[in-house]
């Protein structure tokens, strides 16, 4: 951390400040220029991250010099996080599409689009048993009933099932029944959601919230991994701006950019993203382009019957079709679908 004083400070507030930072067991390095003085802090400056410094006489600016969160970050670990969902390796060389129904429904509905997503090439099927509506009049999930569904299409496709948590209450239940758990962009900041979630080793899909930053992001994500879960995947989901012509607007620079500040995979949603199915495949090739290591595609066999989220369902056809050009944009950027 460097700290820049005040022209004029005095030698006084400079060995106050010193002093304090002696306290907090940080060693000090003062260099007096003609102008001004400087303060560099020796050590891990992270613990000085939620103190006030700037409120010391004769503190102009306070400057970090670490990132505030250390165990996802590059630095920490240089190589790719490659995260093993029974079996379907997360991260690597290989895309993982991740695609099913928005909202788990009847049984034989979500084994179906199970099936079909399957054999299009998907290696995860995705499905919420608890839906976080906007309205409460809105379908809200089958909760476990869903998951139980989830387990059996697993059974008939060998797929993995990732599905959202809402409640701790229901952890047991989704360590049970889930290959891997949801945290949805709105709960990406329920700090004790993140805390009990990480607490276990289970695989964890963490989504961008609504408006959140990526540093908010990356920090929610050491929440998780500071707790000991180290199976950490990213979800950039579209972020709210003024834009209102879609649903969201994808952040693909996020992409890019998370992949030189973070080790671990970072996935995107184009169906979530963008609200309508018709944007869901340019997006999602777009996504693939820029270095994702995987993606999050709602399909439902019959969009315009869908308990939730039809408008932005592809069709298993259209999915299909999809697939096929996703594989030859992979192959471009040297990865495999
Ligand atoms: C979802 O994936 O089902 C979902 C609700 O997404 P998000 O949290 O990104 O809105
Ligand atoms: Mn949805």
């Amino acid at each position: 951390m460097i700290i820049v004083m005040k022209p004029g400070v005095t030698d006084q507030d400079v060995e106050h400040l010193v002093e304090r930072l002696r306290e907090l067991g940080l060693q000090s390095q003062i260099s007096t220029g003609e102008e001004r003085t400087v303060v560099g802090v020796i050590g891990d400056d992270r613990i000085l991250q939620n103190q006030p410094l700037t409120v010391f006489p004769g503190v102009e600016s306070v400057t970090p010099v670490l990132a505030p969160w250390k165990l996802v970050s590059r630095e920490f670990q240089k190589h790719d996080s490659v995260i093993d969902v029974n079996g379907v390796k997360v991260g690597g060389t290989k895309i993982a599409i991740m695609a099913g129904p928005c909202a788990v429904e009847k049984k034989e509905l979500t084994v179906g689009i199970a099936k079909e997503v399957s054999s299009a090439g998907a290696s995860i099927l995705r499905g919420g048993a608890y839906k976080p509506r906007t309205s409460p009049y809105s379908f809200q999930g089958l909760g476990q009933e869903g998951l139980d569904y989830l387990v059996e299409a697993r059974k008939q496709t060998g797929l993995p099932v990732v599905s959202e948590i809402l409640d701790a209450r229901d952890l047991g239940h989704f360590l049970e029944k889930a290959d891997i758990i949801q945290i949805g962009a709105r709960n990406m900041q329920n700090f004790e959601l993140l805390k009990e979630v990480g607490d276990y080793d289970k695989p964890v899909l963490l989504k961008r919230g609504l408006s959140a930053t990526i540093k908010e992001l990356l920090l929610s994500a050491e929440y998780l991994m500071s707790r000991g879960n180290r199976n950490v995947m990213l979800c950039e989901r579209g972020i709210r701006t003024f834009e209102t012509q879609y649903r969201n607007t994808l952040d693909l620079t996020a992409v890019p950019t998370l992949k030189e500040m973070t080790h671990l995979p970072v996935i995107v949603d184009p169906s979530h993203a963008t609200g309508k199915w018709n944007l869901v495949a340019p997006m999602a090739k777009a996504a693939i382009a820029c270095g994702a290591d995987g993606l999050l595609i709602e399909v439902h066999s019959n969009p315009e019957c869908a308990l939730c989220d039809g408008e932005e369902s592809l069709k298993p056809s259209r999915f299909r079709d999809l697939m096929a050009s996703l594989k030859l944009i992979a192959q471009a950027v040297g990865r495999d679908l």
